[in-house]
């Protein structure tokens, strides 16, 4: 096969074996998080490898990126849970995807889609613990008894019941203890009404890290699984690797005179002769065009400073007074083995490897390494 000319390289062996450490440290079943394009490293083949490493469930925002799972062939179990009551429903029955439930609403408009064709509805009781956004909170008792005489009646089926942390990425936070114990409260508050919560699932990647404890019944891995750490935090205690390498070709080499701007805005002035290198990939492909301080990228193994703004489709590079840097070379944006990481690139871009991953362009080709 031709190189890409540019390329997300994706090592999907390492995928697996970064969800079989998360399986080791933590010592329970690993639903692997694949929402957003599997954080922009490729839905289904990110799914296969997770699931290749011993994840035995799959985790998505939307029904419909569920149902893509299936039509790849996947037959783990999958929770959906982010399911507007707009959506529709029964797609989800037909192809066995679990719901969480939130809401009474939630519950009564899965409920009516479901016995419309005649399936017992698999849900997830969501639990507001205090992150405020999905997951009931003065609604619970209430729902809890809704969803109590459903169960009675044989008419749903209670798989799991569950939350999610605010602050898990900052071991410190008063938040994630608090929100531990609103979750043994609820799950209290069940066994009392005499219900039985099913999968109990709270620890997000920062928990994995940083609270052992929270793993209940099995633990919901995203970022950790495609190599980084939240918060970029220092950790023995789960080997990952990134798996994610951007690259480019690069596109022209030329000598610049001292004077000479660069880029849109003029916003650089050379204080001498340099070269400078085109490489085609730009703010449309999720390279942040706002950054502070330097944003690098590798070529045969230096790293080298983007220079001036970023374009839509192309950056330049600054490669110095002298170099053997040619067009049709390869510059690394970040990799495992480039001595640059999408963490470097969320630290002068002000965000965090989440968003610098799942915002890659849908232009850039996703290649199993
Ligand atoms: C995205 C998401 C996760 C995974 O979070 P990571 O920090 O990437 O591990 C887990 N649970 C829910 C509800 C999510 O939305």
């Amino acid at each position: 096969m031709a190189e890409q000319i540019f390329a997300a390289t994706v090592d999907y062996h390492q995928l697996s074996a970064n969800a079989s450490s998360i399986i080791n440290a933590t010592g329970v079943p690993l639903m692997a998080v694949v929402k957003a394009d599997a954080y922009g490293h490729g839905l289904i083949p990110s799914a296969e490898a997770a699931l290749a490493g011993g994840a035995t469930w799959l985790g998505t925002a939307f029904i419909d990126e569920a149902i893509k799972l299936r039509e790849g062939g996947i037959t783990a179990p999958i929770l959906a849970w982010l399911t507007p009551p707009t959506e529709d429903f029964r797609q989800a029955f037909d192809s066995t995807i679990d719901l969480s439930v939130s809401s009474l609403e939630q519950l009564s408009a899965i409920l009516s889609a479901s016995e419309m064709i005649d399936v017992k509805a698999r849900v997830h009781l969501k639990v507001d613990t205090g992150m405020t956004r999905g997951g009931a909170l003065d609604q619970f008792p209430v729902l809890v008894s809704a969803l109590g005489e459903l169960l009675d009646e044989e008419r749903i089926e209670l798989v799991g019941t569950w939350s999610h942390l605010a602050c898990a990425d900052e071991p410190k936070h008063p938040m994630n203890l608090n929100q531990y114990s609103r979750f043994v409260s609820a799950l209290e508050y069940l066994e009392s009404e005499g219900i039985n919560p099913g999968i109990r699932h709270l620890a997000n990647s920062g928990a994995i890290i940083n609270f052992p404890d929270f793993a209940f019944d099995m633990v919901r891995a995203g970022l950790l699984l495609y190599g980084y750490i939240p918060g970029a935090l220092a950790t023995q205690r789960v080997d990952v690797k990134p798996v994610m390498e951007l690259s480019a070709d690069i596109a022209l080499v030329k000598r610049v005179s001292e004077g000479a701007t660069i880029g849109y805005g003029a916003t650089v002035r050379l204080p001498e002769d340099r070269y400078i290198a085109l490489i085609p990939l730009g703010y449309a492909d999720g390279i942040p065009r706002r950054f502070d301080g330097e944003l690098h990228c590798s070529i045969g193994g230096i790293r080298y400073p983007l220079i001036g703004r970023v374009s839509m489709d192309q950056v330049t590079v600054d490669l110095g007074r002298e170099t053997s840097v040619k067009a049709g070379d390869r510059a690394i944006f970040f990799g495992p083995n480039a001595g640059v990481t999408a963490d470097d690139w969320a630290k002068a871009a002000g965000t965090i490897s989440y968003e610098i991953l799942s915002r890659l362009g849908a232009r850039i080709p996703r290649v199993a390494r």
